[in-house]
Parts: C-alpha cells; structure tokens; sequence
C-alpha cells in the first residue's frame, strides 16, 4: 500500500549528468522517481547508487522520449506503478555544435525532436493526472543559450527557446489548475554533454557549473523556494 504522502517524481535524463544529481537529491527527500532515458545501463547504474542509501522506490523507464508513443508510455508507465505523478522533470536533452552552413534537416529534426517535442509529449501525458490531482510540477531544463546563444548552436539554442516558449504557456494555463512551472537556463554544466562538445581548453572546469548545483534549483522549484519565479526563466550563469 502506498504511503498516502509519497511524492511522485519523473524525470527524463536520469542516467546521466542534471537529471542524474537531480534524481540522488529527490531520492534523499523519499521521492519515489521514475528514471526515464535511452540507455538501460546508466539508468540502472543511477537506481544502484539511490538504492545502496535508502529512499523510496525507484523505477527505471527505458524510453526515447522524442518519440510519442515512447513517451506517453513513460507517463503510463508511471501512473500505473505509483498512481500519480506529482513532478515532471525534463532534464533529457540533446546538443551539437554546428557552423550554420551544416544545418540540416537531419540536425533540426533531431534536435528538436527530443529538446522540444519530448517534453510536450510528456506534458501532454501528465496533464489530465494534474487536472485530477488539481496539482502538478514542470521543471523545463532549458539553456542560457536560448538567450545567449554560444556560436555552433544556431539549432540548439532555437530548440530550447521554443522549450522556454512552452514553459509560459504551461504556466498560464496550469496556474488554474493548480500546476507549478519553471524553466532552468544554465550556462555551461560538468556534464557528459558539455564534454563531448568542449574541451577543458575552451570551457575550464573552473568556469562551469556543478550538475548538482543545477540540481538544488530543480529541487528548490519543486519544494517551493522558487514561487515567484513560475513561467519564467531561472538564468544560472557560469562562475
Ligand atoms: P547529459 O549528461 O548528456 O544528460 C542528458 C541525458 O538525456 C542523457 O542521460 C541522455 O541519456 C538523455 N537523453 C538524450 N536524448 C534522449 C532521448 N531522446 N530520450 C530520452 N533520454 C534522452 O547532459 P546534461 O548536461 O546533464 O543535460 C541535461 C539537460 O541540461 C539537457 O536538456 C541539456 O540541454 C541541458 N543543459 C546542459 C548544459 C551543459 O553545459 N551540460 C547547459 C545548459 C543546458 P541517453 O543517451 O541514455 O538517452
């Protein structure tokens, strides 16, 4: 039987960088979380280390989220283990560096495909739960490059303003149904994604930001700390 106050939390990208440190920070506070993402590996590697510290229980949702039918699965998926979904996530994400002469239609699709689309297809999933629930939290990961936009990232950057788009609409239509929306713009992040693109020599490690640092906003947003920042951008800047 469930315990009536566990908290229900999916996030996409959890095997893996923010939505990896996001995960261990909800799972100290007895979230039960559902680990959603491509690779089954770094997922089960992420419920380990949440497992060996105790929390509450813990599932992993293999899925390509910039497909729909693999992404309402992941809201099904949910639902039908937990019963409800208190907080959604979407940590997962894509980036390329690409001059603009190399846009392609291949790079577009793709890049928006997982960055914009799949977090609609998951907010769509969860809306009528939240509409039941008369509650409900959207934490959008996007990029300080929808705002600020580094050269290479013509198509990554329009993919998260487009997300930073959605985070208004989500916050002006779920604000009557008692759903809580943010959007997190961090610069550059110690993650596997900035490293496949720079080196130490163009972005020091001393100039980027902590997954984890990323991750108590995320969290603060989702407990409350962050109110008065719903449907708008949280720019996290690099030190
Ligand atoms: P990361 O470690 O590469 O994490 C991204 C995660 O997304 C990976 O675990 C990846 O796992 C998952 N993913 C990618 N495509 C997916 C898909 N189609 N379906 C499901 N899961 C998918 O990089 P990160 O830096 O933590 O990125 C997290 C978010 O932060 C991204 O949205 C990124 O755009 C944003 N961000 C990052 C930085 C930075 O400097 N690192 C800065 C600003 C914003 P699989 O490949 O196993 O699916």
């Amino acid at each position: 039987m469930e315990p009536r106050n566990a908290i229900v939390t999916l996030i996409t990208g959890a095997g893996s960088g923010i939505g990896r440190a996001c995960a261990l920070q909800l799972a100290r506070r007895k979230h039960h979380l559902v680990l959603a993402g491509r690779t089954e590996s770094k997922l089960a590697d992420a419920a380990d280390e949440i497992l060996a510290f105790g929390s509450g229980e813990v599932m992993i949702a293999r899925a390509d989220i910039s497909d729909p039918a693999q992404a309402r699965s992941v809201v099904d998926q949910t639902l039908e283990r937990f019963g409800r979904v208190d907080n959604l996530v979407n940590a997962a994400g894509v980036a390329a560096l690409a001059p603009i002469e190399k846009t392609t239609k291949e790079l577009l699709s793709d890049t928006f495909a997982t960055n914009t689309f799949g977090p609609a297809y998951l907010i769509a999933a969860c809306w009528p739960r939240f509409r039941t629930q008369k509650s409900g939290c959207v934490v959008n990961v996007s990029s300080l490059a929808s705002q600020d936009p580094f050269p290479g990232f013509f198509v990554y950057a329009a993919s998260k303003a487009a997300l930073d788009s959605m985070t208004r609409s989500v916050a002006r239509e779920g604000a009557a149904l008692g759903v809580r929306t943010f959007c997190v713009n961090p610069g550059g992040v110690e993650t596997p994604m900035l490293r496949s693109l720079f080196n130490e020599k163009a972005i020091p490690k001393n100039q980027t930001l902590a997954p984890e640092a990323v991750a108590t906003v995320i969290v603060d947003c989702i407990e409350g700390r962050r109110e008065s920042d719903q449907g708008k951008i949280i720019v996290l800047s690099n030190p």
